[in-house]
């Protein structure tokens, strides 16, 4: 997923870092390698009953017990082809859910079957009532299994060190559309059965299931969109250069390994920018701005498909291995598609977004791999581990010069293609294929530096763009007096109007929010990215005439990159009652994990 801007980890400690603290699973003894799910979805309780067949492979010869991962899932019980199986729950811990323990038979079975039903409160799943769509036809349902969520849908091994292949058959109600990161077929009749496989391993955080009015287009022979009826044109138009970034991304890291690649555009509660499901990427409605403006979340998303989905993180501390990845291969494909003064544009903006996070932390919080053991893994998604990582293979790229690098990158993904690897992993294998290879470009000193050391190496020059140079003019004139209306902004895209509104000083004046805003309609823009850095401005300053809009904002978007730090300016502003009212109202509509960040932010 893209970042989202989440609170910080905590401080590191001596950990054994082969291990993944945040799964039960005893899985270096036994291992599940495929899952065969059968789920009935219930929008009237919204529960899922289902049924999952775990195939299981043995490391050890004398295991008696299998440890499964699971949140607020009732257990009904658990069989193999012969007989019933004892097992139980443990407490509930906060933050891993709780591990259910199976006795296994003294023979091996090979398979186990669990019968289960899901807690309307699953912090997976999303419920939607009609008036909650787009539509208001029907209800809608949709899953969120990254980082740890996958369990409180599935009892299973929830960890990225396993992969398992799955098939599915899902009933729904009639009428309505299944689809799952796995193959979709668009022309399955609505008759209330759906039937899946993924026949590709992938780790269980890539399990993911929506249910709705959801239509399909096609928009290339191997890529389409899923989405209800009334947003599906305008989807198709936004996203229709996927295919050509398919190619790009292939020309780059070798061929694309999961067949097609198709999304579904989510309602505007989808608590991400987008979420690299192979097969099929879920996506904020937010990104439609008419203009392929904001469609790097769809590269960023596609990307995942080599870095994330086929190399993985071993561990959720390793997670700038996927993102930072993909944040540069994401830059090179927008540098592709839609040229280099918009790839570098982007690459300041992260740069930008980098520094502020970096002003606001302490240092031993600013490396690479995220000390997030002890903690909520959701705390992994930082600037660190997706601008930082992002700004070390830049460095690579420039050290050992493009075409070197390429060689580099091509070869690192295609040899732990299928994998999970840990930092340390990562650290081995770059000592040999760039420190050795390229004695004169890097030394270990430096690799290690980027990885372990905090905030950036002394001496790193950040990138620039000359196409801001007229940004930093029309800054400039404003701050001395030159009214909005003369400013020279022609020719502005979205990033323009981004680095404009997020370099504006802490205090203006009433006479200027007004100009700015009677001039360039920024209270009344489209562009979701543009609003919110605008409401930030305008929150900071007391300018008041933003609240209903702002109000309307954060009942309709529930994308959490946009209501976390809209509703801290709120609090920081003292805008008390306003943020009540406005929370009040909007809560309901939150995805559960939102819900649970903001009553946390709220009450502290
Ligand atoms: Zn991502």
């Amino acid at each position: 997923m893209p970042l989202e801007n989440q609170q910080m980890p905590i401080a590191p400690a001596t950990w054994d870092l082969t291990r993944d603290y945040h799964s039960f699973a005893n899985s270096d003894q036994v291992q599940v390698t495929h899952l065969s799910l059968a789920l009935k979805v219930d929008f009237a309780t919204r529960t899922l009953l289902g049924e999952a067949t775990l195939s299981l492979r043995y490391l050890e010869p004398e295991v008696g017990e299998l440890w499964l991962d699971s949140r607020d899932l009732s257990i009904l019980s658990v069989t193999t082809d012969e007989a019933a199986l004892g097992f139980h729950l443990e407490a509930a811990d906060d933050i891993l859910g709780q591990k259910l323990v199976i006795q296994l038979p003294q023979a091996h079975c090979e398979r186990i079957n669990i019968r289960y039903q899901t807690s309307p409160e699953a912090e997976g799943l999303q419920w939607l009532t009609p008036e909650q769509t787009a539509g208001k036809a029907l209800p809608y349902l949709f899953s969120q299994s990254q980082p740890i969520n996958a369990r409180s849908w599935i009892p299973l091994q929830d960890t990225p060190k396993v992969r398992i292949t799955f098939d599915a058959h899902v009933k729904v109600p009639k009428g309505m559309r299944a689809v799952m990161s796995a193959m979709n077929d668009p022309d399955t009749p609505l008759e209330g059965q759906f039937q899946f496989e993924m026949e590709k391993p992938i780790p269980t955080h890539l399990l993911a299931l929506a249910v709705g009015d959801l239509a399909f287009q096609a928009i290339g022979p191997r890529s389409g969109v899923y989405t209800e009826p009334c947003m599906l044109a305008a989807a198709a138009t936004e996203f229709a250069d996927t295919e050509h970034m398919l190619d790009v991304a292939q020309s780059l890291l070798g061929p694309y390994a999961w067949g097609r690649y198709d999304m579904t555009i989510l309602p505007p509660s989808f608590p991400f920018g987008g979420m690299e499901n192979p097969r099929l990427a879920f996506l904020t409605p937010t990104l439609i701005a008419g203009d392929k403006s904001l469609v790097s979340t769809v590269a960023h998303e596609l990307a995942h498909s080599w870095t994330g989905n086929l190399v993985s993180n071993a561990t959720w501390r390793d997670l700038w291995l996927n993102e930072g990845f993909t944040t540069y291969f994401t830059n090179r494909i927008v540098e592709e598609v839609y040229g280099k003064e918009q790839a570098e544009l982007e690459w300041v903006i992260e740069f930008g977004r980098l520094q502020e996070e970096m002003a606001a932390l302490p240092p031993h919080r600013q490396t690479l791999p995220a000390n997030v053991q002890q903690t909520d893994p959701n705390l992994a998604f930082n600037r660190f581990t997706y601008d930082k990582a992002s700004m070390f293979v830049h460095e690579l790229e420039h050290r050992l010069g493009r075409a070197e690098f390429d060689k580099f990158l091509f070869t690192y993904v295609q040899h732990f293609a299928f994998k999970a690897i840990t930092t340390e992993v990562f650290v081995e294998y770059a000592k040999v294929a760039l420190v050795e290879a390229y004695p004169d470009k890097i030394s270990e000193a430096e690799l290690l530096e980027w990885i372990y050391g905090e905030g950036l190496p002394q001496g790193y020059v950040g990138p620039t763009s000359r196409s801001l140079d007229k940004v930093d003019c029309a800054l400039d004139d404003f701050l001395q007096g030159k009214a909005a209306s003369e400013l020279k902004v022609k020719g502005w895209r979205v990033h323009h109007w981004q680095y404009f509104l997020t370099q504006l000083p802490e205090v203006l004046s009433q006479v200027q929010l007004m100009d700015l805003d009677d001039t360039f309609k920024l209270t009344e823009s489209s562009n979701a990215e543009i609003a919110c850095d605008w409401f930030r401005v305008a929150i900071r300053n007391h300018y008041d005439p933003v609240l209903p809009a702002l109000s309307a904002y954060l009942q309709r978007i529930g994308r959490g990159k946009f209501v976390r730090p809209l509703y801290a300016e709120l609090q920081v502003a003292g805008y008390h009652t306003e943020l009540q009212q406005i929370y009040a109202s909007a809560r309901a509509g939150y995805h559960p994990s939102i819900q649970v960040q903001l009553d946390r932010m709220l009450k502290g």
